[in-house]
Order: structure tokens, then C-alpha cells, then sequence
């Protein structure tokens, strides 16, 4: 493994995360962003996790204080990068500002450094040419709650060099996620790619007024045996961004319309966001779905 330093740029949900499981094995990690007043968000943020990691994969005190050692911050670019093998980006999913980032860290970068995408949808061919080395940009993408979803999906473009790619795959089993390589460009990559249109379905059954969300959710896990079903998810992604996930659907199914409208009228006119305010199809913390006795 030649990577040794990283640059997460961006502290925000997924930034957070991809900077302290990075920290958390072993990696020094310079976390980069606008300001200072945002770094001090992103600390909390680092407290917040490393609860997190105690109860659910069993941090030690000594592992958590070696991982906040191995944290640094930083709002200045250059300064940000000046010793990085890798930078991974997590910025707003927004064209503009992705290419106004790579127009300014391609100025200041050292000639070393890899730069890898956490983008959700964007490809890294639409930034290939604005990083000023194409051959050394890819995507690596992570899911949320990234210590206990540990995967890793690595794209490239049609530029991206082979080496970089297997260096990068090499870096995403060291941080302890199981490694997904995509053999060419999806927007989605894999996992979104296969989930969405899935929980699109069940969002359109309910806006037809065909079924509900725990008939649904209920048949979804019991059959598949999975964890949580479609509304489950779209509470735990946050309505907001599965409205703007349906919107996008719109453009080749019209009866994301339908879905659209009463997740307007129903959901976000209600304030009811999902996870992150409490309340979305299903009431938090506990929800129902969670409870032993859902599938009896
Ligand atoms: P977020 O809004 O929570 O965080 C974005 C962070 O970037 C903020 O801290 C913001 O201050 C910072 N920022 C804004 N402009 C910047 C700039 N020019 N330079 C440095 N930092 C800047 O966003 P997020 O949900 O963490 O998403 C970030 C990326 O990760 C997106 O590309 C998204 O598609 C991807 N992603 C998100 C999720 C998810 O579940 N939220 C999952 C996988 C991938």
C-alpha cells in the first residue's frame, strides 16, 4: 500500500465518515473544508461516531484515541494537500461547485496525489479534464454508515489509469470495506443502480393508493430477509433527497408524477423528513419496523 496520507475534502455527512473509518485504520487524515467554524462541526460530528463505533463494532478507548491522533484539520487547500497520496472528495453533489473544487485543488496539488469522487451520481468522466490529471482521478464510493456498510465502489473513466485503479481497490480493503470494482461508467454505480428502482416501485404502490408502507416494508423484508424494506430506506436516506432521486425517475416514467405529488402533499409539507427529524412514514427512534414482533 503507497498510500499513506489522506485528504478528505468535505466534513459533511459522508466526509465525516470516510475521514474517521480512514482514521480509525491506521491512516494519517487531513480533513479539509470551507472554514474553520465548519471543522469545529466536524469534531462533533467525530464525537458522535466514535459512540457509534463503541457499540457497534466494539471500539477500544486506546483504538478511538489513536484514531482522533491520526486526525488533523484544515482550511486552507494547499496546506490541505500539500503531503496527500490520496484525496477523496465529498462535496455537495453539485456540478458547479465539483468543478469549481477540482479547478482549484488541480492548482495546488502535488503531482503524487490520486483523486477519488465520493460522488452518488455524477460521472468522473463529466471532471476528468478540469482535475488536470485524468489518469489519475476515479470514483470511490461509500455507503452511508460507512462502518457498519462496508463496501467500496471503485469507477473509473475511460482515462483512469489500471495501476491507479488497483491501488485504489488495494486502499479501500485496507480501511476494511469489501471492494466492488465497476468495469465501466454507471451513473449510481451499483448499489443505488439496483436499489432505487426497487424502492421506486413501492413508492408508486403507495401513491396509488394499491398498498402501504408496512404491508410493503413487511412483505419486502420477510421474503427477501433483508434488514428494513423500501420505506425504510427512503426514511433512512432523508425524503427530500428521495424526492429529488424520483424527480430525476420523472424524465422517463411519468408515474413518478403521482409519487412526486403525494410526497409533496404527505411528507415534505408536513415537515416529515425521515430519520434526521424524527418522523417520515415511520416514527424515530424505535420504529416499528425495528421491533422483534414486526414480521409476526
Ligand atoms: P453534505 O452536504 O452533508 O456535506 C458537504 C460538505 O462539503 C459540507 O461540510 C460543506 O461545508 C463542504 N463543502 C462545500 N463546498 C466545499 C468546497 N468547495 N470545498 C470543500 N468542502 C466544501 O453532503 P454529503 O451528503 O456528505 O455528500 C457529499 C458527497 O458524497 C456527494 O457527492 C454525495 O453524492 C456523496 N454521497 C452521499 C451519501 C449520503 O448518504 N449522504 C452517500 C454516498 C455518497
Amino acid at each position: 500500500m503507497n498510500f499513506k496520507n489522506v485528504t478528505v475534502a468535505g466534513s459533511g455527512v459522508l466526509g465525516s465518515q470516510i475521514a474517521f473509518q480512514t482514521a480509525f485504520q491506521g491512516f494519517k487524515v487531513t480533513v479539509y473544508d470551507l472554514n474553520d467554524e465548519v471543522l469545529a462541526k466536524a469534531k462533533a460530528k467525530f464525537s458522535e461516531l466514535s459512540e457509534c463505533y463503541k457499540s457497534d463494532v466494539n471500539a477500544t478507548q486506546e483504538q478511538l484515541d489513536n484514531t482522533f491522533n491520526n486526525l488533523s484539520y484544515c482550511s486552507n487547500l494547499a496546506e490541505a494537500v500539500k503531503d496527500a497520496d490520496l484525496l477523496i472528495e465529498a462535496v455537495p453533489e453539485n456540478v458547479d461547485i465539483k468543478n469549481e473544487f477540482y479547478k482549484q485543488l488541480s492548482q495546488v496539488a502535488p503531482a503524487k496525489t490520486v483523486f477519488a469522487t465520493n460522488s452518488s451520481t455524477l460521472l468522473p468522466s463529466q471532471f476528468a479534464e478540469v482535475t488536470g490529471r485524468p489518469e489519475k482521478f476515479l470514483a470511490l464510493h461509500f455507503a452511508n454508515r460507512i462502518w457498519d456498510k462496508n463496501v467500496a465502489e471503485i469507477m473509473g473513466h475511460s482515462g483512469t489509469d489500471q495501476a491507479v485503479f488497483d491501488e485504489v481497490i488495494e486502499f479501500s480493503k485496507a480501511i476494511g470495506m469489501l471492494a466492488f470494482p465497476l468495469y465501466k461508467e454507471q451513473s449510481g454505480h451499483l448499489l443505488n443502480t439496483m436499489t432505487w428502482p426497487m424502492v421506486l416501485s413501492a413508492a408508486e404502490l403507495w401513491a396509488k393508493d394499491v398498498s402501504d408502507p408496512i404491508h410493503m416494508d413487511k412483505m419486502w423484508m420477510k421474503v427477501m430477509g433483508a434488514e428494513f424494506g423500501p420505506f425504510a430506506i427512503m426514511d433512512i436516506v432523508g425524503l427530500n433527497t428521495t424526492y429529488n432521486i424520483a424527480k430525476a425517475y420523472a424524465d422517463f416514467n411519468p408515474s413518478m408524477n403521482l409519487v412526486l405529488e403525494k410526497l409533496d402533499a404527505e411528507m415534505l409539507n408536513q415537515d416529515r423528513l425521515g430519520i434526521q427529524n424524527g418522523e417520515g412514514f415511520y416514527q424515530y427512534p424505535n420504529p416499528v419496523w425495528e421491533a422483534a414482533d414486526f414480521l409476526k
